[in-house]
């Protein structure tokens, strides 16, 4: 398979300010030494609980925020070390959508400005070159040219996830970064935007890298699965392999609360003890032991490292080693 992003120990580290000094008393570490690939043409779904860091992990990913250490390479070229003006070439290649719609649009502009506005900056389109791209976007998205004059606010939620699929497809990507994209819809909306998603990744080629803090939206999706806790990637693989053999404690217990409807899944119900750790304070060892209930000594004073389990199935934990 060809790889079209590699992520090699990428970190992002925030300075925690306290005292009256407002001196760094420490760091939170959001993305904490992440490795894995995105394959062409597939889809990667990342899943975890809110402050995993997976919001930031896809920020840090494009560059939108500088990361603290690490290399990212988009067609085998780093962007980190690229000057402004190559990752802004760089960047028409990678597109985010959103989780929420409502503030991702510019409520003050007309969705044909909205969608336009990419290839405005590019500066290379005529206005009626423009106008006609925007409306074979929307028509892509499903949407009529009855949408350009109107303002986000005139549509429902689907409609504007819609729109923002529109803009992010007028530059033509190869890679499209979706964080949490159908969370803020209602259920039956989700699927319609993500049967949309698969066709468009079909027509266009698209590759995808899709956020979401349910494994039942990522299944549906979804090619390989990545699992992150603390800023961590604590088991990666492919798509059945984590739904019918996960091996990560916490991707069982993830798993063991999503409602089944499959007969054969007789998985027995894992329940964590108390809450995510402050992410300013990680338990030492495995960020995991304080929750899990296979916790053992070495656990709290060792690190586990990714181990390939064969097939393309890596897992951190020290009972797998
Ligand atoms: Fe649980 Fe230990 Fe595995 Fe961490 S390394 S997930 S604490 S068994
Ligand atoms: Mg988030």
């Amino acid at each position: 398979r060809e790889t079209l992003v590699e992520v090699c120990r990428l970190k992002k580290y925030f300075p925690v300010r306290g005292g009256v000094l407002k001196r760094p008393t420490g760091y939170v570490k959001a993305v904490d030494d992440v490795s894995f690939s995105v394959y062409k043409g597939e889809t990667l779904g990342i899943v975890g609980e809110s402050g995993s860091g997976k919001s930031t992990m896809a920020r840090t990913l494009l560059r939108l925020i500088e990361p603290t250490e690490g290399n990212i390479l988009f067609d085998g070229e780093d962007l980190v070390g690229m000057t402004k003006s190559e990752l802004r070439a760089a960047r028409k290649n990678m597109q985010m959508v959103f989780q929420d719609p409502f503030s991702s649009l510019n409520p003050r502009f007309k969705v044909s400005k909205i969608i336009e506005e990419p290839l405005v900056a590019q500066g290379n389109f005529s206005k009626a070159e423009r106008r006609e791209k925007v409306v074979s976007l929307l028509k892509k998205v499903g949407l009529g040219a009855d949408a350009l004059d109107k303002f986000p606010h005139e549509f429902s939620g689907g409609q504007r996830q819609r729109i923002g699929i529109a803009r992010a497809l007028a530059m033509n990507p190869k890679f499209i970064i979706g964080d949490e994209p159908v969370s803020a819809l209602d259920v039956s909306v989700q699927a319609q935007v993500l049967n949309l998603m698969k066709d468009l990744q079909d027509e266009f080629g698209l590759t995808y890298l899709f956020i979401a803090h349910d494994l039942s939206v990522v299944k549906h999706i979804s090619d390989r699965v990545g699992v992150m806790y603390l800023g961590r990637l604590v088991e990666i693989g492919p798509k059945k392999a984590i739904y019918e053999e996960p091996l990560h404690p916490y991707t069982r217990a993830l798993l063991s609360a999503v409602p089944s409807t499959n007969v054969d899944a007789k998985r027995e119900r894992i329940v964590l003890k108390g809450e995510p750790p402050n992410p300013a304070n990680p338990p030492t060892g495995c960020p995991f032991h304080t929750r899990c209930p296979l916790a053992h000594e070495r656990c709290m004073v060792e690190r586990p490292e990714l181990v390939d389990q064969g097939n393309g199935h890596y897992v951190a934990c020290h009972l797998y080693e």
